[in-house]
């Protein structure tokens, strides 16, 4: 067991410090009060070709598998200040290359990619829908055969991206039984006919400076080469995204963790009541004991899960589910913590609070806790039981 990060790996991440330097942004309080994304940041992480990473070097990316994309994104957490920023990256990323160039074909890799490459074009995923949130069986998006194409109808909503993207990942359904294999999933350029996108992004608590939208698609004919893998193979691309976000995606709070570690200690150390440093009270030590045993222990699950998905050992992203539970309820409890400990401070707009509220949100999108922790007990309950048969 190998835990040490190869002198590769060491420099992606300084490599991702050092485009961190160019990120810094002093209007970041403002924006966020605002709910507004940096369109010029956005366009300063795909000079540096970040906005590619999973694609190869051929298509213009660097041909990050699962773990080194955590490791950049971890280091992108850490070193930007604006979570939102690094949270729209990574959606991008595993929602929207992530599939692309998992499971489009040549002709489309070497079409779309190019453009997302050249144009630095930002992606959105499309699945959630009004009625069908945590359940995706409940999708009325429909894609019907038309000509040498499909005609989607639907509406999509709470979609990352939406409002400033350039092109859409969305999954419909094309079969009639309502079973998983059902879905098919779609790229389209944002501007295609019979496509409306909410302009004005929605008000949220918590990653303000990601845009977010609904997305209505009015009889919105797409070509035959526009579907990514085969007629009915939406549900298990569907799934391969999101294991991928549970492990890479949220790598990026694990670097937000750190951040706010250093600056919990950095505050006790400093701060005096009583005639002392507050990191003196044991009982605010221990706080902060609990809080690193939390990022360390959410940061081998995580790194853990990602290594598996590389390693083809969990095609299915199982090691994932208990990433992405440890992280997020670890990015909560951390973020409720550092408020605590900064007292007063930590309840005025600022950093401290701002990462609460980013943190908030993740024990929802991506699979909510209770639906996660669901498929983790049906999960372990046919592991026992093929090892009560002794079928190991
Ligand atoms: C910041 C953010 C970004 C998002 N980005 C995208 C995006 O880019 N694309 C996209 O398609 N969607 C996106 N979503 C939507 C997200 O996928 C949904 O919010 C998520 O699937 C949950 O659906 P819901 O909000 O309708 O909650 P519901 O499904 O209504 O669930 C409400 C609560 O009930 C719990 N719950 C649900 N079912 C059960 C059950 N069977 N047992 C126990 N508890 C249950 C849930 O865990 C949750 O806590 C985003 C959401 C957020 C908050």
């Amino acid at each position: 067991m190998q835990f040490a990060l190869s002198p590769e790996q060491r420099a992606l991440q300084a490599h991702m410090f050092t485009v961190a330097e160019h990120l810094q942004d002093e209007s970041l309080h403002a924006r966020d009060r605002a709910c507004d994304f940096s369109r010029p940041l956005w366009q300063t992480l795909c000079a540096a070709g970040l906005h590619m990473l999973p694609a190869s070097r051929d298509q213009g990316g660097q041909g990050l598998g699962a773990l080194d994309l955590a490791l950049a994104l971890e280091a992108l957490g850490e070193a930007v200040p604006d979570t939102g920023l690094v949270f729209a990256l990574a959606a991008h990323l595993c929602a929207c290359i992530h599939p692309l160039v998992h499971c489009a074909d040549g002709p489309q890799q070497t079409e779309w990619l190019q453009q997302i490459g050249q144009r630095a074009w930002l992606g959105a995923h499309a699945i959630t829908e009004p009625q069908a949130g945590s359940d995706i069986s409940a999708m009325r998006t429909r894609a019907v055969r038309d000509g040498g194409g499909y005609r989607i109808s639907g509406h999509k909503c709470y979609i990352s991206n939406a409002p400033v993207c350039d092109f859409v990942i969305v999954h419909a359904r094309t079969g009639e039984s309502g079973s998983f294999l059902d879905y098919s999933s779609f790229i389209l350029d944002r501007h295609s006919s019979g496509i409306h996108i909410s302009p004005s992004p929605k008000e949220k608590l918590g990653l303000r400076t990601t845009a977010m939208g609904d997305i209505e698609f009015d009889g919105v004919w797409v070509h035959e080469s526009q579907r990514l893998g085969k007629e009915g193979s939406g549900g298990p691309i569907f799934q391969a995204s999101m294991a991928w976000e549970r492990c890479c995606l949220f790598a990026l709070y694990l670097g937000t963790m750190k951040r706010q570690l250093r600056a919990c200690w950095a505050h006790l150390e400093r701060r005096e009541q009583f005639g002392r440093p507050l990191i003196e009270q044991q009982a605010l030590a221990h706080r902060l004991g609990e809080m690193q045993l939390r990022y360390e222990s959410a940061r081998l699950l995580c790194l853990r899960a990602a290594w598996s998905l590389d390693h083809q050992s969990d095609w299915h992203g199982d090691a994932s589910l208990s990433a992405k539970l440890a992280v997020s309820e670890a990015a909560v409890r951390n973020g409720m913590d550092a408020v605590h400990l900064h007292g007063a401070l930590g309840m005025l707009s600022g950093e401290v609070e701002r990462e609460l509220r980013n943190a908030l949100p993740c024990t929802v999108f991506s699979g909510g806790t209770e639906v996660l922790r669901n498929q983790l007990v049906q999960q372990l309950r046919s592991e026992y039981r093929r090892d009560a048969r002794g079928g190991r």
